[in-house]
């Protein structure tokens, strides 16, 4: 690593291992949008096996597959409804307005995770004056949650409601494989369940590039023909997919070791005088909350040190681990947290 500070900003933040690197340069490929390109569909192909779904499409960013699902699932004036903290609602850039002219309904979950006595009563009845309820998104792992977790079990009923009221069930799974070491749940089981699923390969599984939309395939052919319209169908995109299944065959299992590094970071701080309390640590992802000052004072006072991570919120911040950051790595940073 090139880098001379510790980088918990991001999991995105990783660079492509030399394993990865020689699994890049040594793709087959061809132009994905004449849909000749092996390495992308074996990419696709595999997620979707994975996740019991019949198809799968490749794309730049999470954005763009959630975006993708979202527009695929509903009609202009429709009403989606999600938890207030979800990515597709605050970071996508109101994309469900632009893109899909569809209104959001915002839910108050427990770390972000709905459950169906939430969902419910949002629904909206058949009444001239309300929207079209036609889509649920959940998120696993929660990120404003602080890497909160659905198990399928709990996924299982809110499928159940989606399904009596006649709607569909988007998952934004940018982190779902942290979700899947997590909670011991197989990923094969999320196929009954979602009409889509956006994996990301860019966050903690360490490939430079790529979200795969999963779906039925009448979605995938739908969503491909919108992937088109937004700008992103790509041509020898099996360089980059190649990433995305090196990261499948080596960065999952490793998964487990960035939540033993978050609990190694949780246990540090809330050790410590400047922090007030830390939320549940179930993942990858670490929030605290400052118990004095701001909390950008804490994070300039811990990039001082070296140690670089951002603020959620006037009073908390988020450190993340991933696969660049070594385990004396993270002995360093707990060094840092514990003398700051
Ligand atoms: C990162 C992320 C995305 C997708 O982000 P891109 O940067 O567009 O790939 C979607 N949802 C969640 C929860 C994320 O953390």
């Amino acid at each position: 690593m090139n880098s001379s500070f510790l980088d918990f900003r991001s999991d995105t933040v990783t660079k492509p291992t030399a394993g990865m690197l020689d699994a890049m340069m040594s793709a087959k490929v061809g132009d994905d949008v004449f849909g000749e390109d092996e390495t992308v569909q074996k990419l696709e192909n595999k997620l979707a096996a994975t996740f019991n779904m019949e198809a799968g499409l490749f794309c730049p960013s999470g954005t763009m597959t959630n975006q993708i699902g979202i527009k695929c699932f509903t009609q202009p004036m429709d009403e989606v409804i999600c938890d207030q903290t979800a990515h597709v609602y605050r970071y996508e850039i109101g994309g469900i307005a632009y893109h899909s002219a569809a209104s959001v309904r915002l839910l108050y979950g427990e770390r972000g995770i709905l459950t169906p006595e939430l969902i419910e009563p949002e629904i909206n009845e058949d009444n001239i004056h309300y929207p079209n309820s036609s889509l649920v998104v959940l998120e696993n792992t929660v990120n404003k949650g602080g890497g909160s977790c659905y198990t399928l079990a709990q996924i299982a009923p809110i499928h159940h409601l989606c399904n009596i009221k006649g709607l569909k069930l988007h998952l934004d799974g940018a982190r779902i494989f942290n979700a899947l070491v997590a909670t011991g749940d197989d990923a094969h089981g999320y196929g009954k369940y979602f009409d889509g699923i956006s994996v990301c390969l860019s966050k903690g599984l360490g490939a430079p590039v790529g979200s795969v939309l999963l779906g039925s395939k009448e979605t995938i052919k739908k969503a491909r023909k919108i992937r088109k319209a937004f700008g992103g169908g790509m041509r020898q995109a099996g360089f980059l997919a190649a990433a995305g299944n090196y990261a499948l065959d080596h960065h999952v299992e490793r998964l487990k070791d960035d939540h033993k590094h978050a609990k190694a970071l949780a246990d540090a701080l809330i050790s410590t005088n400047y922090v007030l309390s830390v939320m549940p640590v179930e993942t990858n992802i670490v929030v605290f909350e400052v118990a004095k000052g701001t909390a950008e004072q804490v994070v300039n006072r811990l990039k001082e040190k070296g140690l670089h991570c951002n603020t959620t919120s006037a009073s908390t911040v988020r450190l993340v681990t991933h696969l660049d950051l070594s385990p004396a790595m993270i002995d360093q940073a707990v060094e840092i947290i514990l003398h700051l």
